[in-house]
């Protein structure tokens, strides 16, 4: 069909009335029938010219969205990103978005209802949490972290009286593939309430970046600090923060195979604190983006897929929002914004 028309656009200046009458019916029967596909279909979808203002929005995204319209959901025209947010007005609903930029600049936003989905996921891991094999996995998972911090240890006074000893790397790196399966099989198996209290984002931010240190020194990767000194505070579980942004670190890390840089930046905004990871990893395409967020969904050996829907989790819980901006081989951007206790009241001009 694309071609087609594209044919008759080609040759527009040659055609006759009654033809070009001919062909208009044909687009207007083509726009009728999408127009009927958009408004039937249970997608939100969204288009944005490159201000950001919608230039259309089917039934379904109205539905979604209700008065609070696109605006909440904080797009950046033009990008290829996909997000993960909580609507709680005027009922709570999970929402994933998917946005690419079409031609003309404008952006394609999708908006799904994920919230069935979601909540079936996480009962499922609820109910094998409950289950007594769960505590015997969990139990065992423990009991193995125990030696392997011993390992761990020893393999690093070892690599200092024997530096670049290729057999104390592997070992190394292996320990540290096991440390890292057996905690995203503990987080995933232990949710737990964050229990909300005023904080600084900064704080368990800086704790993550002390205890990776020597992780980015060995991949020779440079990290950049963007972040103000004074924040407004936002209502946060400290360990459980501490855990999105370890797991978005180490994903950051394993995206760079040789070297590269890792840019933190923190910011203030009307309604929240922002904080942004970016990275200049591998990088990922369409496909990989659009599974992103979801269990199991891998593309390491060794890798578990769990480290990222712990993160959406946790942010959520805390009322936020978490999303990535990627492109295949230049780098992936990890944003988190979480809502301020606080929020600055803009006054209308
Ligand atoms: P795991 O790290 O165990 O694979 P995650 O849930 O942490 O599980 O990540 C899921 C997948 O998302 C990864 O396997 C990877 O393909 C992709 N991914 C996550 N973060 C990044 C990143 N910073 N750069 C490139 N790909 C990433
Ligand atoms: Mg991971």
């Amino acid at each position: 069909m694309k071609s087609f028309f594209k044919g008759v656009r080609k040759h527009i200046g040659k055609l006759d009335a009654a033809t070009l009458r001919e062909q208009y019916k044909l687009v207007s029967d083509e726009f009728d029938f999408f127009e009927t596909v958009f408004r039937a279909i249970k997608e939100g979808i969204i288009v944005l010219d490159e201000h950001g203002s919608v230039t259309y929005c089917n039934p379904f995204a109205e539905e979604l969205l209700g008065k609070g319209g696109v605006e909440q959901l904080g797009v950046v025209p033009g990008a290829r990103a996909k997000k993960e947010l909580t609507l709680t007005y005027p009922e709570e609903r999970m929402l994933e978005l998917q946005t690419m930029p079409l031609e003309r600049r404008s952006t394609l936003v999708i908006v799904r209802d994920v919230t069935g989905e979601r909540r079936h996921t996480e009962e499922a891991l609820v109910a094998a949490g409950q289950s007594a094999v769960r505590d015997l996995a969990a139990g065992v998972a423990h009991e193995i972290g125990n030696p392997l911090n011993a390992l761990s240890l020893n393999l690093q006074l070892m690599a200092r009286e024997r530096p670049g000893d290729e057999l104390i790397e592997t070992c190394k790196h292996q320990v540290n593939r096991l440390d890292g399966i057996i905690r995203d099989f503990l987080q995933a198996l232990r949710p737990g309430k964050p229990c909300l209290v005023p904080g600084n984002v900064a704080e368990p931010l800086a704790e993550c970046l002390k205890a990776l240190k020597v992780r980015f020194e060995e991949k020779r990767v440079r990290v950049i600090l963007d972040i103000p000194r004074a924040l407004p505070v936002v209502a946060m579980d400290r360990n459980q923060l501490e855990q999105v942004f370890f797991n978005l670190f180490k994903n950051a890390l394993e995206a760079m195979q040789d070297g590269g840089t890792i840019e933190v930046q923190v910011s203030a905004k009307d309604m929240d604190v922002e904080v942004r990871i970016q990275d200049s990893g591998v990088g990922m395409d369409a496909e990989q983006l659009k599974h992103l967020f979801e269990p199991y969904r891998t593309t390491k050996t060794g890798g578990t897929g769990l480290g990222l829907m712990i993160s959406s989790r946790i942010v959520r819980e805390h009322g936020g929002t978490i999303g990535a901006e990627s492109e295949a081989g230049k780098g992936t951007a990890f944003t988190v914004r979480l809502p301020r206790i606080e929020k600055r009241i803009r006054t209308l001009k």
